[in-house]
């Protein structure tokens, strides 16, 4: 369930080594039959995603006059489905970009290069967050860099933060965290202790501090920690390193020597995404696609920034999803008219920030949104703060497919279980993820 909103909102790629052939024909079947002009817009998402979309395209349709085709797929459909579009020679005009892609989308001709019709669309690119239009800038290269060619423009930048039960938290008499000073690791296992009880008295536990998912929640504690996934310039894999292992080790350890998490079988029963909804956890993630859901929660919560490990400071990931333009579109202009409008329209912002499934993209807006008056979660700006000071790419989000990064869950489970120790694994899987990452960097040459 969690793996799949987070893929819904923003997160990476899942993207592997995509085979993808330029495309030559037509990239939309609506057009010439008549002479409307209808281009096609395919992206994923839920009900609420799809709704406000929806009617952030509504009003495209009535400002411009063009028609919009839309094709909306299930998050975890959705790179299946672009890729079959790609090598039926038929891809849509506009269609969601992840950052992990991008590359291999650009090395196959597929996105188009739209530089040129942003600066001139009058866009005030410094006005969005630059995380976010930097994650779509290629230089043939390197991407991510602020001289990179633009092929997309930010669809949202995804703040992956943190919080906890506020109501959980007072009836047990906790004082609550600060929202500017993280919590230290002690310290946030000290609460988790006090938060993990049997309330009814049958015998069983029945709340919890928290119960993460490491594919989500390892960056976070490894950054606080002063390790990482690879060197800067993502061609090394580090994962081998003293400060990785302790993070892990602390994570599992959660679970097996501190016991502030659902046991794996309770887990099993009902995982806890469900349980953090039922009241029962005390601490957990928040992304800005949540907030939908949770505010209609029959408890308080509210944002802080992550516990850290190590004195390496508050970490976290921010995703991003991108929108971009088929490079064989046969209406260009109104396709890059779509992406800026989706992307940077103050009217089309509005629609989808009511909707309660991103963060502004404009910065101004995103202020005055933070600033507003019984904001729910009070601690919006957490998820500001992120976009714009601390939130880090995610390890793949800038290589040449994940498949190297998707290796260390791969075989991780006994460290969870307690069944190995988080050095040892390390230690064998960073052999196996180099080779994986020099695949990759191999495959980014050829294809450049
Ligand atoms: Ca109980």
């Amino acid at each position: 369930m969690i793996r799949r909103k987070l893929l819904a909102a923003a997160a990476i790629a899942v993207a592997g080594t995509l085979t993808l052939t330029a495309c030559s024909g037509s990239g939309d079947d609506s057009a010439g039959d008549g002479g409307d002009k209808t281009i096609t817009f395919m992206f994923r998402g839920g009900p609420d995603e799809k709704a406000a979309y929806e009617a952030a395209i509504a009003k495209f349709t009535e400002d411009t006059g063009t028609k919009v085709k839309v094709i909306v797929t299930d998050a975890d459909q959705y790179a299946t489905k672009l890729q079959a579009s790609v090598a039926g020679n038929n891809v849509p005009d506009v269609f969601y970009i992840e950052q992990a892609s991008l590359q291999s989308y650009v090395a196959s001709g597929v996105l188009m290069d739209i530089t040129d019709q942003v600066d001139a669309s009058g866009v005030d690119l410094s006005n969005i967050w630059e995380y976010g239009v930097n994650s779509y800038r290629f230089d043939g290269t390197t991407q991510g860099t602020p001289d990179g060619a633009l092929y997309g423009l930010p669809k949202d930048v995804g703040p992956f933060s943190f919080g906890y039960n506020k109501t959980m938290l007072e009836a047990a008499g906790i004082p609550l965290p600060d929202k500017d000073t993280p919590l230290t690791w002690d310290e946030f296992v000290a609460i988790s202790k006090q938060l993990t009880v049997d309330k009814n008295g049958d015998g069983t536990l029945d709340q919890w501090g928290t119960g993460l998912n490491v594919q989500w929640n390892l960056q976070s504690m490894v950054w606080s920690n002063g390790g990482d996934w690879t060197n800067e310039d993502h061609t090394e894999v580090t994962v081998d390193t003293p400060e990785f292992a302790e993070a892990l080790q602390k994570f599992a350890d959660l679970t097996n020597v501190e016991k502030v998490t659902p046991s794996a079988s309770d887990a099993a029963t009902l995982d806890t995404y469900q349980r953090w909804m039922a009241g029962e956890i005390g601490f957990f993630p928040v992304g800005p696609w949540d907030v939908s859901v949770y505010n209609d929660l029959d408890f308080d919560y509210d944002l802080i920034p992550w516990p850290t490990v190590g004195d390496a400071g508050t970490a976290t990931w921010l995703g991003s999803l991108g929108i971009g333009v088929s490079a064989t579109s046969k209406y260009p202009e109104d396709a890059v008219k779509l992406v800026t409008y989706l992307s940077a329209d103050a009217d089309a912002q509005q629609t989808l920030v009511d909707a309660n499934i991103q963060i502004p993209n404009l910065i101004d807006v995103a202020e005055a949104w933070a600033a507003e008056e019984g904001a729910e979660p009070a601690n919006r700006q957490e998820f500001l703060d992120i976009a714009q000071d601390y939130g880090r790419a995610m390890p793949a989000a800038f290589t040449y497919g994940a498949e190297w990064y998707d290796e260390l869950w791969t075989n991780i489970q006994p460290v969870l279980d307690g069944k190995q120790t988080a050095a040892d694994y390390l230690k064998e899987t960073q052999p196996k993820m180099q080779t994986l990452l020099d695949e990759s960097i191999a495959n980014a040459e050829q294809a450049g």
